[in-house]
């Protein structure tokens, strides 16, 4: 059987489970995300040594980045999808008397989710909790480019799981392409800007509803009241966690020209404490994804001029955390998402400069602002659009399961996490239960009815 016939077979299969009504039930919703639980928990060692394998993420990097951030999006599901699942009622019309509003929320059937190779277990699992919590059934294309990390979610899902009802199929863009051929239901696609228009493009044929986590340039802002030190802190955290290597991780950083200097002492103050005065020698230090990757970074050191790190290992595909400084919006370094451990630096004297530097680019899939100033928040998250972001912290908001996570513009569209995955996999479907008892006669033909409604609906 050719791939493209046993991609068409498996969609075909899933669809008849999804029709048998299965899924639907609560109870067996919930069973499902407790098998889930048991196997993700009896592979976190076999996770640790895939990621290792395929990106050297250290076990205190795969554990809060990739293995408890999944545990803590399951068991919050668990503790909440009895709730979100019941209709819920809401508020009835003054014309609509007599009748009860409902919301419905349904499964869409078979969802396709297609994950990228930065957080390889997380952007795979993550949206699978919601699309399972919804009741749907599942395919999940995970990333080429992890392979160990792919092999070990086929694993796991054949073994916790029957194909017809979540299955894996690994491959790279020609399985996705037959993939995104298929009748589905819901397509979730997390990966770049650029795929997610093929995505989106694809889905348009069937009209499919789809949900884009893509990328972007994430702007950090400082500003000159910050605290230095632990701002500093921060920013180097959410920079070269993963080497770099993470859709909301700070991409070049805005500082107030005033500051600047003792800033960049403390960012290599922290770069130095979490990764060694050598970390290239750090065998906890992670290394780019590929060759393909490494060679583009390495083409950005020579912009501006270099204030820390710069060296690099070609054969373990490792580069420093690298600080550069002097660099202009025109340099290729600030042309698209850098994903990598380069930070450029570039400094600011009003604030109007940097929302204007900001707003003239594509909108941002996260936003990083350091002051205490509530004038200067205030003004930033009011004028400036991206997908969500931190005040005085970098990468946590996609941390917590309480807030809705997703870009904007070019950086995505739709949300997910938490009650938002619930959503994001249901279709809200609205009912209006009508009474039987008696009957308004305004609303058919006639003037007398027209004068009611007149009186009932206009401003
Ligand atoms: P990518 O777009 O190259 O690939 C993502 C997925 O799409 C992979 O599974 C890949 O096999 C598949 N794919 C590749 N070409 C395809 C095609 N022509 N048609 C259909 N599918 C195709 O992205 P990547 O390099 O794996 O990941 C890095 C990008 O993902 C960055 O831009 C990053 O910002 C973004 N990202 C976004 C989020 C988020 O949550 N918003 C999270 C992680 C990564």
């Amino acid at each position: 059987m050719s791939i493209n016939d046993s991609i068409e077979q498996l969609v075909s299969d899933q669809r008849r489970f999804f029709k048998s009504g299965v899924t639907r039930d609560i109870h067996f919703r919930m069973e499902q995300l407790n098998k889930l639980k048991t196997a993700l928990i009896a592979k976190e060692d076999e996770i640790i040594k895939a990621l290792q394998q395929d990106l050297n993420k250290s076990e205190q990097e795969s554990f809060t980045t990739e293995i408890g951030i999944v545990y803590k999006e399951l068991s919050y599901v668990m503790k909440n999808l009895h709730k979100w699942a019941k209709p819920r009622r809401v508020k009835t019309a003054l014309t609509h008397i007599g009748s009860r509003g409902e919301i419905h929320p349904e499964p869409y059937g078979t969802v396709l989710i297609i994950s990228p190779w930065n957080y390889p277990w997380q952007l795979a699992i993550s949206p699978l909790i919601g699309a399972i919590a919804a009741g749907n059934t599942a395919i999940i294309k995970p990333s080429e480019l992890t392979p160990s990390v792919s092999a070990l979610i086929t694993s796991m899902i054949k073994d916790t799981f029957s194909d017809q009802y979540v299955a894996v199929v690994e491959g790279g863009p020609d399985t996705s392409t037959s993939l995104l051929k298929q009748p589905l239901d819901y397509i979730f696609f997390t990966g770049s800007t650029n795929i997610g228009k093929v995505v989106m493009q694809a889905a348009a044929k069937n009209l499919i509803p789809i949900t884009l986590e893509l990328g972007g340039k994430s702007p950090c802002i400082v500003h000159k009241d910050a605290p230095l030190k632990l701002a500093a802190r921060r920013i180097v955290f959410g920079k070269f966690t993963n080497a770099g290597q993470t859709c909301v991780a700070p991409d070049y950083l805005l500082v107030h020209e005033s500051i600047k200097e003792p800033l960049l002492k403390h960012m290599k103050e922290a770069i130095t404490e979490f990764y060694g005065d050598s970390p290239l020698m750090n065998s906890e230090y992670g290394r780019i994804v590929s060759e393909k990757h490494f060679l583009r970074l390495s083409n950005f050191l020579s912009n501006g001029s270099l204030r820390h790190g710069g060296k690099c290992d070609a054969s373990k595909l490792l580069i420093e955390p690298t600080l550069l400084d002097d660099i202009t919006w025109e340099m290729p370094v600030m042309e698209d998402e850098i994903f990598g451990p380069i930070f450029p630096i570039l400094t600011y004297d009003h604030l109007d400069e940097v929302i204007t530097s900001v707003n003239n680019r594509p909108k941002p899939l996260a936003l990083y602002l350091f002051t205490q100033d509530s004038q200067v928040q205030r003004k930033v998250l009011s004028e400036v659009s991206f997908g969500g972001g931190c005040v005085n912290d970098t990468l946590m908001h996609l941390a917590t399961p309480h807030l809705p996570f997703g870009g904007v513009g070019e950086s995505g569209m739709g949300s997910y996490h938490g009650k938002h995955s619930f959503e994001t996999f249901s279709h809200m479907k609205s009912i209006l239960r009508q009474t039987n008892k008696f009957d308004f006669s305004f609303r058919y033909p006639g003037k007398e009815g027209l004068k009611l409604l007149r009186r009932l609906m206009k401003p």
